[in-house]
This record gives C-alpha cells, structure tokens and sequence, in this order.
C-alpha cells in the first residue's frame, strides 16, 4: 500500500496536468542523423502550429539524447529517456543514472516498458525503485502498465492492472511527479487496440485506485499506448479518461506522429 503524499499540488502544475500528453517513444531506433531529422521536422511544425497544441514529449534512444536536446532546448517540446538505472552512480557498466538523464536536459523518463520487463526480466521491486530514484532526481517517470492477451482473455485484466499499480508505484509522491501509461502488451505494435469500452474501464479502475491512495490522484495523467495510429488518434483522445497517448511507432514518422499530436483534445 502506498503512502498518502504529504506535498500539495502547486498551482501551475495543476494547468499542467489537465492537458492531454502525446508521448514518442522512438525506442531502439534509426541513426543520428534521422534522430536530427525528426527533432528538427517536429519543431518546424510547432513553431508554424496555429492552434495551442498538447504537452509533447520525445524520448529518444541514449546515445542521441543530446543531439535531441540540443535541437528542442528552446522550445516546448520535452526530453525524456527509455529507461533508468536505479543508482546513483559507480560500477554499473553499460547503465544510465536518473542524474545523468537530467544533466543532459531530460524531464521524463519511460519506467516498466513491457519490453524491458520481458527482456531484462525487470520485476516490481526493480520499477518501484527506479520510479522513486528517478522522482527523487526530478524526473517524472512515466510507468508503464498492462495485461497480457491471456490474461486479457481470461478476464484477470483488472485485477493484474490494479496489482501491478500497487506494487511498481513508490511510497509517495506527488500527482505531478508521476505518469501512467495503460499498454496493454498484446496491443503493442500488432495494429489490435482493446475497445473504447475496455480503455475506459481499465482507465477508469486506475484513475480510481489513484484517487484513493494518493492525495489528488485523480490528478495524475493516465495515457494509452499500444497500436496508436494518426487514424485512431482521434477517437481515443475523445475518451473521457484518456489524458494523452504513447506512441510507438507512428512516432518515427513525421506526418503521422503531427497527425496525432493535433488529434488532441485538450
Ligand atoms: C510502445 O511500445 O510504447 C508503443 C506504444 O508501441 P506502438 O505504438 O508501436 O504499439
């Protein structure tokens, strides 16, 4: 069971928050010089947008990470990384600290990927840690959630969202610390997306269990992720509960992540 969080949600962060978020995560993908074309392609079009647009964010692979930044730091596109280690520094060969993520301009980071928890074997105990070391080093992670097609199929979907809510979230934070993505795995890059019915629900039961343990949960932002296309942008982006998308692989395209990002409602 999570702890009531003590901080009082700030003012600003609450306009914050009630936009919707349209996230990229271009994962172990392309070069540096498609990583330059992108950023770039995407701040074109902010800056001649003509109407407000949502909370972008683009998370990059590691290395490109600066070159990234170096594009958007003046703009309001956001940073975030993949993944995070969950100590500070030392003999960690190969990993990246919550530290070191922001020292080179990210504000997010994606925490308890499907991928990772399947290819890394990253369990619950390993994702709570990362998410309370990345808040505690001022990065809001977004944390990933979902039920596979089995379970899905056999109707324990509830029941595994609402327990692996509980056991990857930290003690405590603070609505505008935290971010959660509903993925549901069997929905990731196989063109299936669950229902509007079935998103809803699922968001919902998240939005619920938030409210109850966390001062202001209701607050924080819930996203899907999982098949988002510049197509069915719109119609998830209309649900009442959706405050946002995470977007695999229509973000690596120019037009089609633009297409999702004026899809937003908010
Ligand atoms: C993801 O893996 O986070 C994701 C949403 O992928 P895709 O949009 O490609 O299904």
């Amino acid at each position: 069971m999570w702890l009531l969080s003590k901080n009082v949600l700030p003012e600003d962060k609450k306009e914050e928050m009630m936009q919707q978020y349209i996230i990229g995560n271009w994962k172990m993908n392309g070069t540096k010089a498609e990583a330059q074309k992108l950023a770039s392609g995407f701040l074109k079009r902010i800056q001649e947008a003509e109407r407000p647009l949502p909370k972008i964010v683009l998370c990059p692979s590691y290395p490109y990470l600066t070159t990234v930044f170096d594009i958007l730091k003046n703009s309001p596109i956001e940073m975030g990384a993949q993944d995070v280690f969950p100590e500070k520094s030392g003999p960690y060969t190969g990993d990246v600290s919550a530290i070191q993520l922001t020292d080179v301009g990210c504000k997010y980071v994606i925490v308890g990927h499907s991928e990772r928890r399947l290819h890394h074997k990253e369990d619950c105990a390993l994702i709570r840690k990362k998410n309370d070391v990345a808040i505690k080093a001022g990065l809001r992670p977004i944390l990933c959630i979902g039920e596979s097609a089995e379970e899905r199929k056999s109707g324990k979907a509830l029941h595994v969202i609402s327990s692996q809510l509980k056991s990857d979230l930290p003690e405590s934070f603070s609505p505008h610390e935290m971010i959660i993505a509903y993925e549901p795995l069997w929905a990731i890059g196989t063109g299936h997306l669950p229902s509007h019915e079935e998103i809803e629900e699922v968001m919902g039961l998240i939005k619920h269990e938030l409210s109850l343990h966390v001062s202001g949960g209701g607050l924080v932002p819930i996203l899907y992720g999982g098949s988002v296309t510049a197509e069915n942008a719109l119609g998830l982006l209309e649900l009442p509960h959706v405050d946002g998308l995470l977007v695999g692989g229509a973000s690596l395209k120019l037009d089609d992540f633009w297409d999702v990002i004026n899809a937003s409602q908010r």
